[in-house]
Formats: structure tokens, C-alpha cells, sequence
């Protein structure tokens, strides 16, 4: 896990590593993807640095949706996909909380966007309700 002084997200917030800007807000930056998977995919960032989006006070994250939705207005694409990743198992490389935007374009299929795993488990209902029941108890 980066610390602040290390992180490449906190660089490019303070100016030291350049970035194709789109959005600044008091607490939130977004620019494009250096390493895109679609054209016009870009990320959108918290300015404060948490690793994981749990570790994220909830005064920090006002500005996330409203950049990203205006990203996906002016995009201009029909089909994207939202992407926050958490963890190196959920394929997170820069640990500093951000938003993929990633636009799906008509006809791509697995050459260009987001490709997704979608393993349903076949869970029960009685299992469903286990999962509920716990998750509930703590919210
Ligand atoms: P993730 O796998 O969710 O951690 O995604 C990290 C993303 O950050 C990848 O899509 C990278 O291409 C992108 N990235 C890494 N370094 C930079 C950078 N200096 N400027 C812009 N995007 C970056
Ligand atoms: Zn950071």
C-alpha cells in the first residue's frame, strides 16, 4: 500500500507528475487514463488520499458522482461502465481511491471497455437471507 508521500495520485493532485486535467473541484480531480482501455476513459479522484473507498470520509466524496455524471454527458457515449476497484484480488493497482469512467462503444464486444466475470454463485434463498441478516445487523 502507497503512502502519501509515494502516491502517483497525490503527485499528479499537487502538480508534480502532469495529467490530462478535466475536472477540479475543492475535493476532487479528474483526468484521463494514461493506460485507457476505451477511448476517452479517464478516472476521477478523491484530492484527500485514501487507499480503499471505505477509508474515505464522507465529507470527501460529494463531488465523485456529479463529476463522473458530467463526464458521462459530455462523453457523448450511449454505454459505459462505472469502475472502483478495492483491493489487488479486485484488480486495484494505484492505491488511492478512483472512479473509472470507461466507455463502451457500439459494436466493441471484448476488444475495447470494460470486459466483465459475472461467476453468480447459485445461492439459495436461505443463504441470501444469512448474507442479508448479517449484513443488516451492522449496518
Ligand atoms: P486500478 O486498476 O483500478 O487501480 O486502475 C488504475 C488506473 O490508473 C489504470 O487504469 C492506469 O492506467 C491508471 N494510471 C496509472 N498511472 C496513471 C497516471 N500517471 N496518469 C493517469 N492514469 C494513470
Ligand atoms: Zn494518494
Amino acid at each position: 500500500m502507497s503512502s502519501l508521500a509515494s502516491c502517483i495520485f497525490c503527485k499528479i493532485i499537487k502538480g508534480e507528475i502532469p495529467c490530462f486535467k478535466l475536472i477540479e473541484t475543492e475535493t476532487v480531480l479528474a483526468f484521463m487514463d494514461i493506460g485507457p482501455i476505451a477511448k476517452g476513459h479517464c478516472l476521477v479522484i478523491p484530492k484527500y488520499h485514501a487507499a480503499k473507498l471505505a477509508d474515505l470520509p464522507e465529507d470527501q466524496m460529494g463531488d465523485i458522482l456529479p463529476a463522473l455524471t458530467k463526464i458521462a454527458k459530455a462523453s457523448g457515449y450511449e454505454d459505459y461502465n462505472i469502475l472502483q476497484n478495492n483491493g489487488r484480488p479486485a484488480h486495484q493497482e494505484v492505491d488511492h481511491v478512483h472512479f473509472h469512467y470507461i466507455p463502451k462503444p457500439a459494436g466493441a464486444g471484448d476488444k475495447a471497455g470494460l470486459v466483465v466475470g459475472w461467476p453468480i454463485q447459485g445461492l439459495s434463498k436461505e443463504d441470501i437471507q444469512k448474507a442479508y441478516d448479517e449484513l443488516k445487523g451492522k449496518l
